[in-house]
């Protein structure tokens, strides 16, 4: 991909982004999505002016503070487009074509839930909707995951999370799991298939695990009464889908020990014995 082309997607990305920052803000306070149009200043609501409005460059002149009242400005917009701009140009070093697409709108999605999970602790269940008829649209034209597995993927997503629901009711005698992670559950398992999703959330649990140590090791006043999944489970999701050729070995080997044959099959010849598969 050609320097150029990269400044492109990113900024592409990065527009895109803009928008997830709206739906990130309005779909949680039931503000509807295209009225008002124009985007507007949380704090004074005034409407915010086109040339402020520009990915990542207005935020850097206007120095993070809203043009008209000067309160500041969340750092959470700026990341939201430089994370958006990264995926885009991650999902199309991966391949150019539908499947790039819908994998770039997929985590577009995860990084609106887990925002809002984050500040809010709601998954909405129009995203997962919306995300799910994605995924089944992806599946029947582009079979994306492929070899059947997007359907055993969404059964074990959601059966795994109700399980660890249920297992969590029990030991911690609170809700340590909400249904909107077990729809999340389903909807990621859907898309990843099910061995890949067993991997996100494997990653999943501990990024949060590693997260919840180092807030108790510093003791932190920022230490949430709730932990939030969907974040986590976003993150292991993109790790499992980034690293899909580097553990690609390990997870035939969890899905079909005995495929561990296949990978020593061409030592066969220098063995004394010989190996049947
Ligand atoms: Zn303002």
């Amino acid at each position: 991909m050609a320097y150029a082309d990269s400044v492109l997607i990113f900024f592409a990305g990065s527009c895109a982004g803009s928008f997830l920052n709206v739906c990130i803000y309005r779909l949680p306070r039931g503000i509807g999505l295209l009225a008002p149009r124009r985007s507007f200043c949380p704090a004074c609501r005034v409407s915010i002016r086109w040339p402020d409005n520009i990915p990542l460059f207005s935020y850097l002149c206007l120095g993070g503070r809203c043009r008209d009242c000067r309160s500041a400005i969340s750092p959470v917009y700026p990341l939201i487009e430089i994370v958006s701009g990264a995926l885009a140009l991650l999902c199309l070093a991966r391949g150019v074509g539908g499947a790039a697409f819908i994998y770039l709108l997929f985590f577009y999605a995860l990084l609106v839930i887990s925002a809002i999970d984050l500040a809010h602790r709601i998954i909405p269940n129009r995203i997962l909707l919306l995300l799910l008829l994605l995924g089944v649209a992806g599946t029947l034209q582009l079979e994306m995951p492929p070899g059947g597995i997007a359907l055993p993927g969404l059964l074990v997503g959601a059966l795994l999370l109700l399980l660890v629901r249920w297992l969590g009711g029990i030991i911690f005698r609170r809700e340590a799991l909400g249904m909107g992670d077990v729809k999340l559950g389903a909807v990621v398992g859907f898309f990843l298939g099910w061995q890949s999703f067993l991997l996100a959330l494997f990653l999943g649990a501990l990024l949060g695990l590693l997260s919840v140590a180092f807030l108790t090791c510093r003791q932190s006043r920022e230490m949430p009464d709730t932990i939030p999944f969907a974040p986590f489970l976003s993150s292991g999701c993109l790790l499992a889908w980034c690293g899909e050729s580097v553990f690609s070995f390990q997870l035939s080997v969890i899905s079909s020990p005995l495929s561990v044959l296949e990978w020593i099959a061409p030592l066969n010849a220098h063995l004394p014995f010989t190996i049947n598969q």
